[in-house]
């Protein structure tokens, strides 16, 4: 076992060492700053929606079209072989005899079953960082550098992904503890119980994520006095977002994506922006984007997500519940696993929850992608810059794939395409050309 353990981090460090020779990545994808309107996407009585569509989308050159393709289309293979390496992570940690012996010394330290579940948490928590780190770094380090999105050095990554353990080993372990006891006691139908304690944890997460757990990685301050901080302010007085607390984060930390959100509750309702969105875009543009964050906000996506996916979640469990009795049948004597209620079980567990999420993504993309397209329409009324939403939509599709064939949408596509957001923004600008304050010049 140690030398299977020294074998990754050693095949870890390794692909840290070739990912620091990429430390100087190209950075020609990113569309310059500021609102570029083509001609044919200009106001008139020769407008037509297809031909501003078209002009929009050759902002982006033959030579981003293609990265931007390359590096969408790798993330459907990604998905496929980041379940097959989880497989065989769950398989060493299962055949290996890793599970037995982390619940044994779990069991040394306490015969009470929620205080050595919890105990099990934590070191299969640490077990599992440790087998994923040789992927973590290729998926979120390597191949983020490789297509110029990330701006982290190793070190900077790796003292993330720590923070990110330390999170996991706080929350994981009581969550573990909660469905282990609902196992125990409500037997056959545990898988009911743990979607409901799915639910709420999921609650809990959305209310204390934005204020205990974001912190941890970016620095958030007030938004900068301006006109963005106006315009911001603004939209949420006239769409009811009960908040004047705006705040900016240092996400070029990490990353060049552009990207802002609303998040929290009542009082905790807090409007934040990436500083990639403030030093890279146009005022039209954040408008746009804003607009459309408002949309999730105002209508109420965060707890009706929550409600879908834990009905998908809870078909899941119901899988799991299927399977893993008769999967332990079979393997149990073999790999020293007792029952269900044995948490050096888990493994296998998720091994099975991980491919019913495989062969759910459509279905979880496509719950999340109409979530998406109502706060993408939300936004063209409420920000009513049709063209900074444009603009905004092909700014991102420098890493989304612009135009995917419809099925390709539907399977892999967790927000609506450049293409057809671009589509519905030309659409909107069509339907109100008489609108004073759609046609007004734009600024930049
Ligand atoms: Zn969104």
């Amino acid at each position: 076992m140690k030398a299977i353990i020294l074998a990754v981090f050693l095949a870890g460090l390794g692909l840290a060492g070739a990912a620091s020779a990429l430390a100087a990545a190209p950075s020609g994808r990113d569309l310059p700053p500021g609102l570029v309107i083509p001609e044919a996407a200009r106001p008139g009585p020769d407008f037509d929606v297809e031909r501003a569509t078209a002009a929009y989308l050759e902002l982006l050159s033959p030579e981003q079209r293609r990265l931007s393709d390359a590096y969408f289309e790798g993330g459907y293979w990604l998905q496929l072989f980041g379940f097959l390496y989880g497989l065989g992570v769950a398989a060493l940690l299962l055949w290996g005899g890793i599970s037995r012996r982390l619940r044994e010394l779990a069991r040394r330290l306490s015969a009470r079953p929620w205080l050595y579940t919890w105990a099990y948490g934590v070191l299969a928590v640490l077990a599992w960082f440790v087998l994923d780190l040789p992927w973590s770094i290729y998926a979120d380090f390597v191949r983020e550098h490789q297509y110029g999105l990330a701006t982290q050095d190793f070190a900077g990554w790796f003292g993330d992904a720590l923070k990110s353990l330390l999170v996991s080993a706080i929350v994981v372990p009581p969550a573990l503890v909660a469905v282990y006891a609902a196992v125990r006691r409500a037997g056959a139908r545990w898988w009911i119980v743990a979607s409901g304690l799915a639910f709420v944890f999921a609650l809990i997460a959305l209310m204390l994520a934005p204020v205990y757990v974001e912190p941890l990685f970016n620095t958030y301050r007030p938004l900068r006095e301006g006109p963005v901080r106006e315009a911001v302010l603004s939209l949420a007085r006239a769409n009811g977002v009960p908040t004047d607390h705006v705040v900016e984060f240092d996400a070029s930390r990490q990353t060049t994506r552009i990207s802002a959100n609303v998040a929290g509750f009542a009082g905790t309702t807090r409007i934040a922006l990436n500083d990639n969105l403030l030093d890279k875009t146009s005022l039209p543009e954040i408008k746009a984007v804003l607009g459309h964050e408002m949309g999730h906000y105002v209508l109420n996506h965060g707890l009706r997500l929550t409600v879908y996916l834990t009905l998908v979640f809870a078909l899941g469990f119901w899988v799991v519940h299927r399977l893993l009795d008769a999967a332990l049948a079979r393997l149990g004597p073999r790999l020293g696993l007792e029952n269900r209620g044995d948490p050096a079980a888990l493994p296998l567990a998720v091994a099975i929850f991980s491919a019913f999420l495989l062969l759910a993504t459509p279905l979880l993309n496509s719950i999340v992608r109409q979530a998406e397209a109502e706060a993408d329409a939300f936004g063209l009324n409420a920000a009513r810059e049709p063209h900074g939403f444009a603009m905004a939509a092909i700014r991102l599709s420098a890493y989304r794939k612009l135009h995917p064939g419809p099925l390709e949408e539907i399977v892999f596509y967790d927000h609506p395409s450049g293409y057809a957001r671009v589509h519905a923004a030309m659409t909107w600008f069509r339907e109100n050309q008489d609108n004073p304050t759609a046609n007004a010049p734009p600024t930049r």
